[in-house]
Order: C-alpha cells, then sequence, then structure tokens
C-alpha cells in the first residue's frame, strides 16, 4: 500500500497546527511554540525545536515533513538585482529574483525590498515571448515550497523582504489553492507579517480565476499581464487570449473591482513592431480608463532563441507619452541593464542546459 504524503510543517496555518495538537493530546501553547521555531527562530529541522520533549518531536517527525529548498546558485551584486537559484527536493530547479530597497520595480527609487516569487516549475501558458512558457509545464510549487523561497532568501542576504510579487516562473493563478496557502502565512503576524498592500499576484488573464480571487476577503493587489490592447495583437502572443479573450477578461476585472478596494494594474511588455503602436497606446488608454486602472511599462528584455526586441527609447517615450496624455497613471521601467523580473526563467533555463551538455 502506498503511505499518503505528510503533510509539510510550513504548509499549515496557526489554527490548523493547534488543531493537528490537540488531536495528538498536546497542549494549544505547543502551535505557538513550534511556530516561533519556524517563523522567528527559523530552524530547519523538528529536532532543533529544542523546547519540546523529545517525545513530541518524534510525534510530530513521524507526522509531518519539514522540508527546504537548496540554495545552488547566486547571480548579481548586492546593490543590484539578484538571482536565487533553488533545487527543489526532486531535483527540479526554480529561481527567485531579489530587487534592492534602492530600485523601484517600475523605474523610479523604492525602500522597500521586493522578492519575485515562482508559482510552478515551468509554465503551461506558452506566452511568445517568454523564457519561463518555453521548455513547458513540469508541476505546481507546493504552498510551502513557495513560502521557503522567501525565508531562503531572507536568511541567505540577512535582511528583511517587505515586498512579494507573484512575477517568477509560473502561472500563480494557475495553482492558486497553494498561492493563497502560502500569502496566508506570509501575510499573518504570527508568519512573516508582509502586509496585504505589499503583496501582488500577476496573471496572464485566467479570468475565472479572477473572478474566485476577487471574493477572497484577503486585500492583495493583482496586476493583468496585458501586454495588447486588442485580441489581433494579444492572440499573437499570448495563446490565452483565445480562451478568455479581452472582453471576458476585461468583464472578471470589472467583477474585481467591484469587490476590491485597490485598484487593479495593467503590466504592458512593449515589443519593437507588435504591440507599441500609438493606436495601441490609445486603445490601452480606454481599457485602462474603464477600470480605473494604472499601467506598468516593461521594454522587452531579450529572450536568447526568441525573435522578439525592445523599441527605441524614443518610442518607449511616446507611447508613455500617449498614456499620459489621456490621463492615465503610467510608469515605464527605465533603467537599463537590471533585466529584473523579467528574467525570470532564464537563469533555469542556463543552468539546465548546461546541466545536460555535461551528463
Ligand atoms: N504568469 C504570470 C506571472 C509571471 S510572468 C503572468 O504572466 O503575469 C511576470 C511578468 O513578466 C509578466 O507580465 C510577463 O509577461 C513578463 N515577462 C515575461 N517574459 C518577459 C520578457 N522577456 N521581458 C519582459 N517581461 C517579460
Ligand atoms: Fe507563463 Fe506568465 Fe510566461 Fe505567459 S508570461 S508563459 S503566463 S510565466
Amino acid at each position: 500500500m502506498v503511505k499518503a504524503a505528510k503533510a509539510d510543517l510550513k504548509s499549515l496555518v496557526l489554527s490548523e497546527l493547534q488543531e493537528q495538537l490537540r488531536e495528538l493530546g498536546e497542549p494549544s501553547y505547543r502551535a505557538g511554540q513550534i511556530i516561533d521555531w519556524l517563523y522567528q527562530k527559523r530552524v530547519d529541522a523538528i529536532d532543533k525545536m529544542t523546547n519540546l520533549p523529545g517525545a513530541l518531536r518524534k510525534r510530530l517527525s513521524e507526522t509531518f515533513s519539514l522540508g527546504k529548498i537548496d540554495l545552488v546558485r547566486v547571480l548579481g551584486a548586492r546593490d543590484t538585482t539578484q538571482k536565487f537559484l533553488f533545487r527543489l527536493a526532486d531535483r527540479n530547479l526554480i529561481e527567485s529574483v531579489l530587487i534592492p530597497a534602492s530600485l523601484a520595480l517600475y523605474g523610479g527609487r523604492s525602500d522597500r525590498r521586493t522578492i519575485c516569487v515562482s508559482t510552478q516549475v515551468g509554465c503551461a501558458y506558452g506566452c511568445k515571448f517568454c523564457a519561463s512558457g518555453l521548455e513547458g509545464f513540469s508541476r505546481n510549487l507546493s504552498s510551502n515550497e513557495i513560502l521557503d523561497q522567501l525565508i531562503a532568501v531572507e536568511g541567505a542576504t540577512g535582511e528583511k523582504i517587505d515586498n512579494v510579487v507573484f512575477m517568477g516562473m509560473g502561472e500563480p493563478l494557475a495553482n492558486l489553492e497553494n498561492v493563497l496557502r502560502a500569502i496566508r502565512i506570509i501575510n499573518a503576524e504570527w508568519g512573516l507579517g508582509i502586509g496585504a498592500r505589499h503583496i501582488t499576484i500577476s496573471t496572464s488573464g485566467l479570468a475565472q480565476q479572477i473572478r474566485k480571487l476577487a471574493e477572497e476577503p484577503l486585500q492583495i493587489r493583482l496586476a493583468i499581464s496585458l501586454h495588447g490592447a486588442t485580441d489581433e495583437v494579444r492572440n499573437r502572443i499570448m495563446p490565452i487570449n483565445r480562451r478568455y479573450n479581452i472582453e471576458t477578461l476585461l468583464s472578471a476585472c470589472d467583477y474585481y473591482n467591484a469587490h476590491k478596494k485597490q485598484h487593479l494594474t495593467f503590466e504592458y511588455i512593449l515589443i519593437a513592431g507588435v504591440n507599441d503602436s500609438d493606436e495601441q497606446a490609445s486603445l490601452l488608454s480606454q481599457l485602462a480608463h474603464r477600470l480605473s486602472a494604472k499601467v506598468n511599462l516593461i521594454p522587452y528584455n531579450n529572450v536568447s532563441g526568441l525573435p522578439w526586441t525592445r523599441p527605441s527609447e524614443d518610442r518607449q517615450e511616446k507611447f508613455l507619452s500617449i498614456l499620459r496624455g489621456k490621463g492615465i497613471a503610467a510608469t515605464l521601467r527605465r533603467e537599463k541593464g537590471h533585466d529584473i523580473d523579467a528574467a525570470c526563467g532564464q537563469l533555469r533555463l542556463q543552468t539546465e542546459r548546461n546541466e545536460a551538455r555535461t551528463l
């Protein structure tokens, strides 16, 4: 008979842990002690929870697992964007990107340290410009693998993270249950204590899931990867648009707006000759106006093997000025050389190819 996999201790919220301990006949304060070991002292083994009786530690080890992710490589200097490559227990590779407080995600400066986390190994949505989609989809990350990216990066840098964006590898809304479970722990006072307004999910436009998220009480932020203001442009680069076209997506966004205080953001990668015309800018401003959405423009980052390029700086500025001229709150990411979240997926791909070569 196959034994059911043990639940990971870091996949449980406080009330679930209390319930489990009650079932083991333990006093409720034990849950608080365990949470303190996991999220304050950050131990990586049940045996290191030294104020728990030996018999309880044994029981816990029999009942739960306590996984970790292994840091394989760090790329980038401390004062710029750093990439962290992790190996999971099943040897799959994922990455996280840390953007330091001095750089903002979309131009300008920020006083927040932002982590960009992955939610899946690979991605099934196959956007034509994206490195994450190139090798297809392997699997969802568990909630503790998502959470562990923050814990491991804080551990490696010794500094607290105060902003989280779900813009790494994968489509967060295709793994919504695990993403929400991780967010509850990231957001909880007893967990990592990061405010909901400093947590952003980015989606390529899974309309049904946007409606589900709208019904969640959490006041997290939502960014929509639009990248085209007409179905014609979007169909060309984002296969998801054939399932949920722009009107279906925007009506899910209307529904989201009706349920939430925070306004949406549209992310819009500028790709030369594809979506960067004046006409697309005007149409985009109408869509943003309808939803009171902000627009973040991101010059495309080249992916080796793909034909797309970013427009000239003049074109980028012109696109921005059209949006602003129509009264839309829009930003353009200007810093060069730091390909930040945009290059998510590329580091993993490179390492996998090198490994394949040395086999
Ligand atoms: N799957 C989700 C979240 C991960 S992708 C989504 O698509 O929104 C995070 C963002 O990076 C998306 O807006 C995506 O379109 C963008 N992106 C992907 N490849 C990029 C590239 N080469 N240059 C710039 N942005 C890119
Ligand atoms: Fe997947 Fe997002 Fe990349 Fe599209 S842009 S392939 S949805 S990770």
